[in-house]
């Protein structure tokens, strides 16, 4: 399943023209149809999920992945496909990201670093590798005019007023607290995509991803649906941040990847941000509920406050909910499957693994494989 770039890769290309005059209304979809895709990120937990998504559509994919977030295990349905690619390299080399797209038709970029814990805990590398990564494939696909969908993140409306619309002004923050710094790598992002297309005539789309749950994600790294499940299966007490008014809206990831893949086929987008979620708006306690419900648990709710978990000045958004007008209008429907239906699929998925990790436990202890 793993490769090396193909021979004779060029790692470097004439550029393509820049120009003074302002971009066309572009109507041309990034992608006409299946193709050679790039996905980067590849082996993450939305990334995997688009590759299924890709190959399930007739496309050849190219998994580019440096494995710091990601794992070769999400891509075990597929690890066999004859159309996978996959190269373990990092994209926010400019050798590499050249490399990846000399043969592709178009690209998804997805490879970043997520996750608050992981912010609080290596803001620069979340924050370096968020911005070069970007940059980096950005310069690469103008270079070839190869097209590109460049994930982004709701953290660049901080906590503006909602629902949140795509042309209003980004609120990092103060620069003075971490989280923004996130929320501004990623937002700087969008500002290179534009200006590719403004000035290169870069075919780009900018997803604004909203919070996306389902099969693969971890809580390792803070994401509260994961730690919810956990926590419940155990019997540990469920850790709801603040008073747990808070809400967010929860999309499924398989929801996600399709409406990644609509924008990719869109001509209504190309040169425009989008926001990708649900607009199904919950509180965090009522999700810390629903999960004890469906794993009839007998967890307590503990809250916690927020500064025993996060460094000073870090602002957890009290509502996050999207505007899905453009989307609706590229895609002709929304991400829709109810919390109730996620919820129910992630405890039961949990609990196999759970169960299969205890069986294989037993096997092996019989099998004296754990005796010292
Ligand atoms: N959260 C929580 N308990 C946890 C983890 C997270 O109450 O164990 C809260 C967090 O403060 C936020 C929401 O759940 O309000 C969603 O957190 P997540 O990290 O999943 O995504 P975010 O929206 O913060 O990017």
């Amino acid at each position: 399943m793993t490769r090396s770039f193909p021979a004779g890769a060029q790692s470097s290309s004439g550029s393509s023209s820049s120009s003074d005059s302002p971009l066309p209304p572009v109507r041309q979809p990034l992608s006409s149809g299946p193709g050679r895709a790039v996905v980067t990120g590849g082996a993450g937990f939305i990334g995997s999920h688009l590759v299924e998504l890709l190959l399930q559509g007739d496309y050849s994919v190219h998994v580019v992945d440096d494995l710091s977030t990601g794992k070769l295990a999400n891509l075990a349905a597929v690890k066999d496909h004859p159309r996978l690619t996959v190269t373990i390299a990092s994209v926010a080399d400019a050798d590499v990201a050249q490399r990846t797209v000399a043969d592709a038709d178009i690209v998804f970029h997805l490879a970043g670093v997520v996750g608050v814990r992981r912010l609080a805990e290596e803001p620069l590398a979340v924050m370096q590798a968020n911005l070069h990564s970007t940059e980096s494939m950005l310069r690469a696909c103008s270079l070839k005019g190869v097209a590109v969908l460049v994930t982004s993140s709701s953290e660049v409306y901080g906590d503006g007023p909602v629902p949140f619309v795509e042309g209003s002004p980004v609120r990092p923050g103060s620069t003075e607290g971490l989280r923004g710094g996130y929320a501004c790598a990623k937002a700087m992002g969008e500002w290179l995509a534009s200006a590719y297309a403004e000035q290169n005539k870069l075919p780009v789309v900018v997803a604004r991803l909203f919070n996306t749950v389902g099969p693969r994600q971890t809580g390792d790294h803070g994401m509260v649906l994961p730690r919810f499940v956990q926590q419940a299966l155990r019997g540990e007490p469920m850790t709801v941040y603040g008073g747990g008014q808070q809400t967010r809206c929860f999309a499924h990831v398989r929801d996600v990847a399709r409406a990644l893949l609509g924008l990719a086929t869109s001509a209504t987008v190309p040169g425009r941000v989008v926001n990708v979620g649900s607009a199904m708006e919950t509180p965090v306690r009522t999700l810390a509920e629903m999960v004890r419900d469906a794993a009839d648990s007998s967890s307590s709710i503990r809250n916690v406050p927020f500064g025993d978990v996060f460094p000073e000045g870090f602002v957890d958004p009290p509502r996050r909910v999207p505007s899905l007008e453009r989307l609706l209008a590229a895609n002709g429907w929304l991400p829709q499957t109810p919390l109730d239906a996620i919820v129910a699929e992630l405890v039961e998925l949990a609990r196999s693994c759970a169960v299969r990790s205890e069986t294989r436990l037993e096997v092996e202890a019989e099998s004296g494989a754990l005796r010292s």
